[in-house]
């Protein structure tokens, strides 16, 4: 049973790698080298009650093995919650491997990482994140069947972010559903912090809805692409949070969510892409309800992307991928619904829903 409140598994690093796990109860932990690539990689498995653990590869510079070992066991645990409130069949895993990976990721490298992959035996199927692309996957899917997130001529579903702008459009119109009573975004004014592969799309969306859109991005090429076909402000970035605005969303970085912020604040609504918006989820969560700010967690908003990856495992349909993301629409309001009648934040609704679910099926699991 995994445990309702995230428990930080950052300890020393003298701390045994299972007393770590056992923290938020991971399952499988699996430490990979090669000597010959390079290859410092760590593979955690968190719940596989669901199905196969899923979730993507990071590639960054991490400071050492303590610190991608803390960030690999908190994004695995994220997908555990992530895919459960999806309502996919699949179980939440997640892979760090060290480095940087515009001086060291190669063939070799990426293919010897998927060696290792395989001989999970599809305990754990992997995907592209931060620092890895869907050529690096190509690359895996040489040594291993257990990958997704693989370009259209291999089966795959390629880019995910027109499916993730999808379901964030979806869960932003439940949002305002939940505020007004009406789903309509039209006339509102949304800004969309990072006109990125997920925002742009997302910008699309709400122009063609009618909505009053802002944008704001560190680079101008992406401000361009957007400005060239739409018709959008532009804000500087250090002037994000207190422009005023109905919904504020973010889709560039995490942690945007925080005391800084919060205290400028215009919105009514928050509802985007990006991961871990809250700085601190206990503290965020509930200042957000006290201020009556109506946050659509992000794991639950941005789920779009696994959920093309996860047609990618059982048959790539895209219309089916397009039309699971549209449900993200009902999630987001059963959340909102659990979080009223309990008085809790709404991130503690999300997660608690998942672990419902996932409490569920291992009942039926052991109960023979
Ligand atoms: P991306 O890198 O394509 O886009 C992010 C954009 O944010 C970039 O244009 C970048 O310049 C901009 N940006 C960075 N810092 C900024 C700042 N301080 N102010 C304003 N803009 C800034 O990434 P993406 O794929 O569009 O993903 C966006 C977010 O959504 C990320 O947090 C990602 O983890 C999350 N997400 C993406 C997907 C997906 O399918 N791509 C799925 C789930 C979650």
């Amino acid at each position: 049973m995994i445990e309702s409140t995230a428990k930080s598994p950052e300890r020393s690093a003298h701390t045994a790698v299972t007393d770590r796990m056992a923290i938020n109860d991971h399952e499988q932990v699996v430490f990979c080298q090669d000597k010959a690539t390079g290859l410092r990689a760590i593979i955690a498995i968190h719940n596989t009650t669901l199905g196969p653990a899923v979730g993507g590869t990071r590639m960054w510079n991490y400071a050492g093995e303590a610190e991608a070992l803390t960030d690999v066991l908190r994004l695995s645990r994220g997908m555990t919650y992530k895919n459960a409130v999806a309502g996919l069949n699949i179980g939440g895993g997640k892979a760090v491997i060290i480095g940087d990976p515009r001086t060291v990721k190669n063939e070799a490298l990426m293919r010897r990482f998927g060696r290792f992959v395989n001989g999970l035996a599809g305990r754990y199927i992997t995907a592209e994140d931060v620092g890895i692309s869907t050529r690096d996957m190509e690359f895996v899917k040489l040594e291993t069947d257990h990958v997704v997130g693989l370009p259209p001529y291999l089966g795959g579903g390629g880019d995910p972010s027109p499916v993730t702008a999808f379901g964030v459009y979806m869960a932003m119109k439940a949002s305002v559903r939940e505020a007004t009573g009406s789903d309509s975004i039209e006339g509102k004014r949304v800004l969309v912090q990072g006109v990125g592969h997920v925002g742009a799309y997302l910008v699309d969306h709400l122009i063609r809805e009618g909505a009053r859109v802002a944008v704001a991005d560190i680079f101008e090429d992406r401000l361009k692409a957007v400005t060239a076909t739409h018709k959008v402000e532009v804000v500087a970035p250090d002037a994000v949070y207190s422009y005023p605005m109905d919904i504020y969303a973010p889709c560039a970085l995490g942690a945007t969510v925080n005391d800084e912020s919060l205290a400028v604040l215009s919105s009514s609504i928050i509802c985007g892409a990006a991961n871990n918006q809250l700085r601190d989820e206990q503290v965020h969560g509930k200042a957000l309800l006290e201020k009556g700010i109506l946050y659509a967690p992000d794991f639950v908003v941005n789920a779009g992307g696994i959920i093309n990856c996860y047609w990618e495992i059982i048959g790539y349909n895209k219309d089916a991928a397009l039309s699971q993301a549209e449900k993200i629409y009902d999630t987001t309001l059963n959340i909102f619904k659990k979080s009223k009648e309990d008085q809790i934040p709404t991130y503690l609704a999300a997660n608690q829903m998942a672990e419902a679910r996932i409490a569920s099926i291992a009942s039926i699991k052991t109960s023979f």
